[in-house]
């Protein structure tokens, strides 16, 4: 498995998902994921903008994503990504 390079927030029993003014517990934690063949290099880290979701928000965040699901693909997800990395 592979061990994400970064990590800025810390998982406690007071973490919340983080879209605004959602007080639910959150469900999944927010990973960025990339890969550049040319450099043999791997991109993975935590979501600074958006480290937690909540199942209900990370539904929905997937199912309103748009774009292209490839390596150096873009994808616009509402709540996630919002550096757009
Ligand atoms: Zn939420």
């Amino acid at each position: 498995m592979l061990q994400p390079t970064k990590r800025y927030f810390e998982y406690t029993s007071d973490t919340r998902c983080s879209v605004r003014g959602c007080e639910k517990p959150p469900e999944y934690e927010v990973y960025l994921y990339d890969y550049y063949p040319l450099y043999h290099e791997e991109f993975f880290e935590q979501d600074q903008t958006c480290p937690f979701l909540c199942e209900h928000h990370m539904e929905e965040n997937e199912f309103l994503a748009d774009g292209l699901r490839t390596p150096r693909g873009y994808v616009k997800y509402p709540y996630s990504n919002r550096y757009q990395a």
